[in-house]
């Protein structure tokens, strides 16, 4: 039976830049992706901030970028606009396939064994290792990593979600645009993208709807060409600890390492990845199993803190309704919140709005009482 150090199971974002890190270092690891090809089917919309991927060493190739995003613009239930610029946020749309590939062949240039159109059956401990069985072959492998993504995810997290690819005279070129609707995106909004030269990324999610049926909505009265349709749920429950177990690791989306206010997950994947990466070699080289549980520990030093308050933010949301949102909008709008949002971080949105704008200021914007967004906290 094939040896490895680490087996990572599913080839994408985060997969794939786990076992490039454990190559760089010269660990022998396998990903098994189910998928014939890398990339395929894309379902994600790609858009991201350059920052914490160049801080992890990921940065996207050019040729991977298909739009960047200078405006957004959200949108109450009522039509009000909040528009704002997104310059300093350096936010990039991607070709979320073309990504994955970069990521791919830089894994496999680093030595790692990438096999694709393999998926893995089950795995289980023998000994001070693990067997990995896929549908063609067993591998035995010292630590095994599960980069499966939604599949694995909590299911409370869950929310269905769709998306068209089109093209269209009124997209907005360089934009986003987030519409709120507490009756047809319950808990979550719609969303237009550009990825540019006249095409977006449209999407609608939101719990207990059929989400294409709120799509729809969103593009009533529109005229557009569309180029691909697909329903795939979005993540948004927060982390799923422990992210070890033993010599089983998770990371990305099966950890839950997603936004739970936008449910994006592509910064955070490689940020987790290339951490979680760093333990795996450290255990790996002084063979102390213990070791491993310093990645959770290191995740939470750096994501801990923003992750509760959006899932906080995510909880007070869900309890608005679309004259609470309507009224929100009204006061925001009034007041210029534009040039608070303008200078956040875009992968620690909530923790910097609200070091600019100040709690109490909050409290009086939102006209609710410290008490109910106290409640709505804990
Ligand atoms: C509609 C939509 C829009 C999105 N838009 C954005 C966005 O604009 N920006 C953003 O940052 N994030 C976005 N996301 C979220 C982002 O796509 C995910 O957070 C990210 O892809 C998670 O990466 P991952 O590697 O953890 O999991 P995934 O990308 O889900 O990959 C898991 C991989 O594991 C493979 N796999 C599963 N089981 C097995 C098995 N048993 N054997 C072998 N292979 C297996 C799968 O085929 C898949 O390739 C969006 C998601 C959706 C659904």
């Amino acid at each position: 039976m094939e040896r490895y150090e680490v087996a990572v199971i599913g080839g994408s974002v985060a997969g794939l830049t786990v076992a490039s890190e454990l190559a760089r270092r010269g660990i022998s690891v396998c990903v098994f992706e189910e998928h014939c090809e890398i990339g395929e089917p894309e379902k994600c919309d790609g858009l991201v901030s350059l920052n914490l991927l160049r801080r992890f060493g990921y940065q996207p190739s050019l040729g991977t970028i298909q739009d960047m995003i200078k405006r957004g613009v959200l949108h109450s239930p009522s039509g009000k606009e909040l528009s704002f610029e997104t310059g300093r946020m350096e936010l990039a749309v991607l070709d979320r396939s073309l990504y994955d590939m970069q990521l791919c062949k830089t894994a496999e240039y680093r030595g790692a064994d990438v096999r694709t159109g393999i998926r893995v059956k089950k795995f289980r401990p023998e000994g001070a290792s693990f067997e990995v069985i896929t549908e063609r072959e067993a591998v035995n492998a010292g630590f095994v990593v599960d980069a499966t993504g939604p599949s694995s995810a909590p299911r409370q997290g869950i929310i269905p979600a769709a998306k068209y690819e089109l093209e269209a005279d009124w997209i907005d070129d360089s934009s986003f645009h987030v519409f709120f609707d507490q009756v047809y995106f319950p808990g979550f909004f719609g969303w237009i993208i550009s990825s540019g030269k006249k095409r977006a990324k449209v999407g609608a999610a939101g719990r207990g709807i059929n989400p294409f049926y709120s799509l729809e909505h969103l593009l009533l009265g529109k005229e557009y060409k569309p180029i691909k349709k697909i329903g795939s749920p979005i993540y948004v429950g927060g982390p799923s600890y422990p992210f070890s177990e033993g010599r089983l690791v998770k990371v990305g989306e099966s950890a839950g390492q997603v936004k739970p206010t936008t449910a994006g997950g592509i910064s955070l994947a490689v940020a987790s990845s290339v951490i979680a990466a760093r333990w795996i070699a450290d255990t790996i080289a002084s063979s102390n199993i213990r070791l491993l549980q310093n990645y959770q520990k290191d995740w939470v030093s750096r994501f801990g803190r923003e992750m509760r308050l959006m899932l906080s933010v995510r909880k007070f949301f869900e309890s608005l309704s679309n004259s609470d949102l309507n009224r929100l909008f009204s006061v925001a709008v009034e007041r210029g919140m534009d040039k608070y949002i303008e200078g956040a971080d875009f992968d620690f949105h909530i923790s910097t709005i609200v070091r600019r704008i100040g709690i109490r200021n909050i409290v009086n914007i939102a006209g609710i009482s410290l008490a109910s967004l106290i409640k709505s906290f804990f």
